[in-house]
């Protein structure tokens, strides 16, 4: 094992994914002006969060040819961008304003414990999401015409950490529309909310990005790089590993596998560029094959061919 008697490079290993987790929850809570803008506090931290992993990625690859060209960084710097500063405040904006004021009139009894300690709270805020955010994600491959537009997500060849961001936007509406109907009725606090994107999205930037992380023990709460390359897998008949964040929705309903995955894709898994990425949403359907088995009763196929790992 390359790792062993190298206790920089093991502590690293094992220690990355929940250290750096804690310190952007605790950075987060440090900074003065979490208290008066939670969310927005908790969106700037996240950017730089996902920028350091980016660097760190550099520096220390898991894959050596998974690290990124000058073309690979355009596209990540799009997806990040985009859905950052456009595709996610855009739909929320659009939710609060059409939405929010139909709910509210609708008086539903306050459901959420206020009463818990803020931990539980953006834990219980998480679970919540996530449930939601599993069923979807299975939805997604499962009917033809929403694999379409999540096959956007997909198309990927590498994953960096910059790459939970490639979603089609009808993708992203998809998936947060129940969840802000769900979150809304239930009332939690913003302060909940915050928190509990920043355990979620610390945790989908390290899961897609190119470092070497173990997946033990912190893969039997969290989704982790290797794990989530799974659900990425090139050749997979069978999907497995749908949570984004938390893997005991996997486990529960049999979807969860440690099987590794040595390329990522669809179709013949030929590398697809950005303008394709956005419109395969079928215009481009007869010269890219996006089709997947998704039957989860059947065994699976291990990938057609093998890379220089
Ligand atoms: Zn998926
Ligand atoms: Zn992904």
């Amino acid at each position: 094992m390359p790792l062993r008697g190298n206790v920089f490079r093991t502590s690293f290993f094992y220690g990355f994914q929940p250290l750096f987790t804690v310190a952007v929850l605790l950075a987060w809570w440090a900074l003065p002006t979490r208290s008066d803008a939670p969310l927005e506090t908790a969106a700037i931290l996240l950017l730089v969060a996902n920028l350091a992993i980016y660097a760190l990625e550099h520096v220390t690859p898991d894959r050596a040819d998974w690290v990124t060209d000058a073309s690979d960084r355009k596209t990540d710097a799009f997806w990040v961008a985009v859905r950052v500063f456009i595709f996610g405040p855009v739909l929320q904006v659009l939710m609060v304003l059409s939405i929010e004021p139909i709910l509210n009139s609708l008086n539903f009894p306050t459901l959420w414990p206020s009463s818990w300690p803020l931990f539980a709270r953006i834990v219980l805020a998480l679970v919540v999401a996530e449930l939601v955010a599993f069923a979807v994600h299975v939805a997604m491959h499962r009917v033809p015409i929403l694999w379409r537009y999540h096959a956007t997500h997909h198309a990927q060849t590498k994953l960096t950490s910059a790459r939970w961001a490639s979603s089609h936007p009808i993708e992203i509406a998809t998936v947060q529309l129940p969840i802000f109907l769900l979150v809304t009725v239930l009332g939690p606090e913003l302060v909940d909310i915050a928190g509990a994107i920043i355990l979620g999205r610390v945790t989908v930037i390290i899961a897609h990005s190119n470092l070497r992380l173990s997946s033990t023990p912190i893969g039997w709460l969290l989704t982790t790089p290797d794990l989530h390359r799974r659900h990425h897998m090139l050749g997979a008949k069978n999907q497995a590993n749908f949570g984004d964040v938390l893997l005991v929705f996997d486990r529960v309903f049999g979807s969860f596998s440690r099987q590794e995955a040595l390329r990522v894709g669809i179709g013949s898994g030929q590398k697809i560029g950005l303008r394709d990425q956005l419109r395969l949403r079928g215009i481009v359907m007869g010269s890219i094959d996006t089709e997947i088995s998704i039957d989860l009763s059947d065994t699976v196929t291990p990938p057609v061919e093998n890379t220089n790992r």
